[in-house]
């Protein structure tokens, strides 16, 4: 039979003081100009957002506030709101570059505001979907390689950039990439626990990373375990969490839903409750990778109206529906979403495997400019579903 052996790896007291710093009545500039002005407060657990400035009533401007007005945040403290695990925190530098950039994407500015980085294919796991197979080449780029990619990206205006992999945690270098990264944007890690030790926790969070992206198939032990292709994950993931939290990192656990693992899209939730999680993010399952010829593994209209109501009225900790934000926004591939590959190709997005340049060949700023021509940008549906 199978086992659900969550536990509590994360304790309580992480849960306490998160929720404690939840419920906070400061205000936290979100952005100020002569045409734009708006302020967050957090007020009994939820973001309250308030405008004002000709700019104001736009509906993209409304629509892209609106989406954090009466949401959980994913922390709020003394100092910092964190709207989410994916939005630097307010105040910050970053924050404000990507607030810039949002007004100027009103003038049609694509700014690649996330950045994911396949530092290397290298992983001990064997994923039933992978979307990055191991080619058996031991591809990885170089730290120098890593950073002037960084360099170049942040040059464009990057906010955040997600080191991914294969699994980054085993990349011996990355504190260093890390702290290259610097105050202009967030940085991070994507990773399913294998590696991620308390030492590295340690180091990475010295280093300047924002968060941890643990991913997870079920919150099942034996399933997530056979998805994964390796008895073990299952506790690495959960390992990889409480050091995180101990580190005073934050934690995002990162499901992609398919139609199989639907079921148990309220457990997920009371997991991450349960081991202190900052958030919850609900991907939607693309053919791509491992499964590039998979059929019928996306969500029904069913499993999304189910979704949307469990959303709407959960309580802690914050969810980040993504289907919803592509409903929303569209698709973000190549409009503010650019991912490099550990053969160092430059796709839309890390689920549309098409090259657009490579970045041994010219600048990304040239490659990121040429894939203003990606036809789906801003497609209410992912261009990968089947
Ligand atoms: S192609 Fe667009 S919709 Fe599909 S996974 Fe990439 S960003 Fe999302």
């Amino acid at each position: 039979m199978a086992r659900d052996r969550t536990g509590d790896p994360a304790g309580e007291e992480a849960k306490e003081a998160i929720s404690e710093k939840r419920d906070t009545c400061n205000s936290y500039p979100l952005y100020s100009s002569p045409l734009l002005q708006a302020m967050a407060r957090v007020e009994k657990g939820r973001v309250k957002i308030d405008t004002s400035g000709p700019l104001s009533s736009l509906p993209l401007i409304r629509s892209a506030l609106q989406m954090f007005d009466g949401q959980l945040p994913a922390l709020a403290d003394e100092e910092r709101l964190c709207l989410s695990t994916w939005i630097p925190p307010v105040p910050s530098r970053a924050f404000s570059r990507l607030a810039d950039s949002r007004v100027r994407s009103l003038l049609g500015w694509r700014t690649p505001n996330q950045v994911t980085i396949s530092i290397t294919e290298e992983c001990p796991n064997r994923c039933a979907h992978c979307a990055l197979p191991n080619s058996g080449n031991r591809l990885r780029l170089t730290a120098e390689t890593v950073k002037d990619i960084i360099g170049q990206v942040l040059d464009m205006g990057t906010t955040l950039i997600i080191f991914d992999g294969g699994e980054p945690a085993l990349y011996r270098e990355l504190p260093e990439l890390v702290a290259d990264v610097g105050d202009r944007a967030i940085s991070t890690l994507f990773t399913s626990g294998a590696g991620f030790t308390a030492s590295l926790a340690a180091r990475l969070k010295e280093a300047g990373l924002y968060a941890v992206n643990v991913s997870l198939d079920s919150p099942i032990e034996e399933e997530h375990d056979l998805m994964r292709g390796r008895e073990g994950v299952f506790s690495e993931a959960m390992e990889a969490v409480r050091f995180a939290l101990q580190a005073g990192l934050l934690v995002d656990l990162y499901v992609v839903l398919r139609r199989e693992n639907m079921i148990h899209f309220e457990r997920f939730h009371d997991l991450a409750r349960r081991i202190g999680a900052h958030e919850l993010t609900l991907f939607e399952v693309v053919s791509t990778g491992r499964w590039s010829d998979r059929r019928n593994i996306a969500l029904t209209p069913d499993d999304h109206a189910r979704l949307d109501e469990f959303v709407r009225n959960a309580r802690e900790p914050k969810i980040f529906s993504v289907p919803e934000a592509y409903r929303r926004f569209g698709c973000f591939a190549a409009t503010s979403w650019m991912h490099v590959t550990p053969a160092g190709e430059v796709y839309p997005c890390s689920c549309y495997p098409e090259s657009w340049g490579s970045i041994f060949e010219e600048p990304v700023r040239k490659i990121w400019r040429r894939m203003g021509a990606f036809p789906y940008k801003k497609s209410k549906v992912c261009p990968m579903r089947k």
